[in-house]
C-alpha cells in the first residue's frame, strides 16, 4: 500500500513537470522539510485543520521522493518499525 502511494505521487509530480530534470535528493528533502516547518506554524496559530493538511504534504513529499528513486518505502519502514520495538526505554536515556 505505502509503495502503490509511494508511486501515485511520483507519477502526479512527473504529470505537472517536478521531475521533467532528474531532481537532487537534498532538493527533495528540503522540500520535506518546508512542509514540516509548514505544519509547525499551523500547530503554532491552533490551526488543526492545516496541521493535518501539511502533515499529509510531508507524506507526499516523502511519497515522491522515495518513488522517484524507486525506494521500497514500505520495507524499510516495517523493518525499523520491528528494531524500534527493541530498543531501550527511552533509547537509552536519551533527554528527547
Ligand atoms: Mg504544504
Amino acid at each position: 500500500m505505502i509503495n502503490e502511494l509511494c508511486k501515485q505521487a511520483f507519477e502526479t509530480a512527473k504529470s505537472k513537470g517536478w521531475h521533467d530534470e532528474p531532481r537532487e535528493t537534498g532538493t527533495l528533502l528540503a522540500l520535506i522539510h518546508s512542509e514540516v516547518s509548514e505544519a509547525l506554524e499551523a500547530d503554532r496559530k491552533g490551526d488543526k485543520e492545516n496541521f493535518i493538511e501539511e502533515i499529509a504534504d510531508v507524506c507526499i513529499r516523502i511519497f515522491d521522493l522515495c518513488g522517484s528513486k524507486n525506494l521500497d518505502l514500505e520495507k524499510a519502514i516495517l523493518s525499523k518499525m520491528e528494531r524500534n520495538k527493541q530498543r531501550s526505554y527511552k533509547h537509552g536515556g536519551k533527554a528527547y
